[in-house]
């Protein structure tokens, strides 16, 4: 059997969509296949991304420099401190500055809705793309040459290649044998826009307090977009009590560092969990973005790994496709399962260890984590280490993520 296309796409959030952008400009045919409304996105929220220096290099490969120039808002500086509800930052400070790593900013802040709106809109002209939404994958099959889908609406499709980017929300990867390690948070975030009335000067916020971190991302100078992470029923709490008894709860933690605080978005929320694919490949089909792994979004790094999935994935096939390979044979994904698992882990692990090390409060254990805090800020290499890490410059960079100045 013929395959209908190079590959099959499923799932149309911001991962699925770039990796098909990404891919028809590369020269594949492809069909991407979402369950939900692809025209009308109706997003739930006003939650906002922080894009590393190495996913705006990506957005700018692809075209989309003047999404960023024209929503982005630069992240001119990161801290780092312990939070206490009424008393602000305490303790040892982690102060990061980009020119550390020799950039003018460690990315951008833009919103979800200005992003897919973007990405909808390119997709919508790339010859080579199929979009099929309110259709579900439902069921996979590969074989020695081909992967077939079956879908919700009876259909069936054959492709060379299957790229899972699900969100691991009908756990398609489980499916097919992948199996996951991980756990309920027993956590939720919950994410909203403030105002202030102070600037903020593109400095990004993280105080890990002992119920869970929360930070304010710049948006704009005078307005700040907060991941919110407690416990389950006080984010649920937090997510239904009206407007104004919302921003008294928020107030004494945000604390007045900022000026007067005013909610300017509804909010959303979002269950918490650690989740980690063993194998990130199978036969004629990978996994990327979060159905690879879930990690906290304390880091802000799930979606800034999701794309490094994207920009990796491309460059294997397309230099498979170059040489005469067959871009779904095992030897191929092996290749990009051994690109990409050793970040995952390394992320899943260090996001993990913040969260369980922060969220602790005892008296002997607060002077130990105080002084950890202050050897790091101290450790000159390893603080770059871990700006380099944030920003997306460590390690084996993708092409499409190295700057394009060179
Ligand atoms: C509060 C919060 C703040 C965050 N902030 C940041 C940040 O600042 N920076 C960052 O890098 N990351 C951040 N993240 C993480 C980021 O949101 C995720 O990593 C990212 O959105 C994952 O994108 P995705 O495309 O892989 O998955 P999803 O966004 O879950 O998309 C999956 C898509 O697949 C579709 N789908 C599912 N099953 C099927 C099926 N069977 N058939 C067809 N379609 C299907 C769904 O409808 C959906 O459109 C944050 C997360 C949270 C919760």
């Amino acid at each position: 059997m013929t395959p209908d296309y190079d590959l099959l796409v499923v799932g149309g959030g911001v991962v699925g969509t770039l990796l098909t952008i990404s891919l028809t400009r590369a020269g594949f045919k492809v069909l991407l296949i979402e369950k939900g409304d692809f025209t009308n996105r109706n997003l739930p929220s006003d939650r906002c991304f922080a894009l590393s220096v190495s996913s705006c290099n990506l957005l700018e490969a692809l075209g989309f420099k003047g999404l960023l120039q024209q929503y982005g808002n630069p992240i001119k500086g990161v801290v780092v401190t312990e939070g206490f509800a009424g008393e602000g930052a305490r303790g040892e400070i982690l102060e990061f500055k980009p020119h550390e790593i020799g950039k003018d900013s460690f990315g951008c802040m833009i919103r979800e809705r200005d992003l897919l709106a973007a990405l909808d809109e390119r997709i919508k002209n790339e010859k080579l793309a199929q979009i099929i939404s309110f259709t579900k994958v439902i069921d996979a099959a590969p074989d020695q040459r081909t992967m077939q889908v079956m879908t919700s609406d009876g259909e069936s499709y054959h492709a060379q290649l299957m790229a899972i980017c699900d969100g691991k929300q009908d756990k398609l990867g489980e499916d097919l044998g992948c199996n996951y390690v991980g756990k309920s948070y027993s956590q939720g975030a919950l994410s909203c826009t403030i105002k202030h009335t102070k600037p903020n000067e593109g400095v990004a916020y993280q105080f890990f307090m002992p119920s869970g971190p929360i930070a304010f991302l710049p948006i704009s100078n005078h307005s700040v977009s907060i991941v919110w992470t407690n416990t389950c029923s006080v984010i649920d709490r937090l997510s239904t009590i009206d407007d104004g008894t919302f921003l008294r709860e928020l107030r004494p933690v945000f604390g007045t560092f900022l000026g007067d605080i005013t909610l300017d978005s509804t909010r959303g929320s979002w269950p918490l969990e650690l989740s980690l694919a063993e194998e990130l490949v199978g036969g004629r089909f990978a996994l990327l973005g979060d159905a690879a792994r879930k990690i906290h979004p304390l880091a802000g790094q799930g979606l800034n790994l999701g794309l490094r999935d994207v920009a990796a994935f491309v460059e294997i096939i397309q230099t498979a496709r170059q040489r005469g390979e067959d871009i779904g044979f095992a030897d191929v994904l092996e290749r990009y399962q051994q690109w990409r698992k050793f970040d995952s882990f390394a992320f899943v692990a260090t996001t993990d260890f913040f969260n369980w090390i922060y969220s602790r409060s005892f008296p002997g254990y607060d002077l130990v984590r105080q002084l950890g805090t202050g050897v790091i800020a101290k450790i000159i290499p390893f603080k770059s280490y871990l700006i380099k890490e944030a920003a997306g410059l460590a390690g084996d960079i993708p092409v499409l993520m190295k700057s394009n100045q060179g």
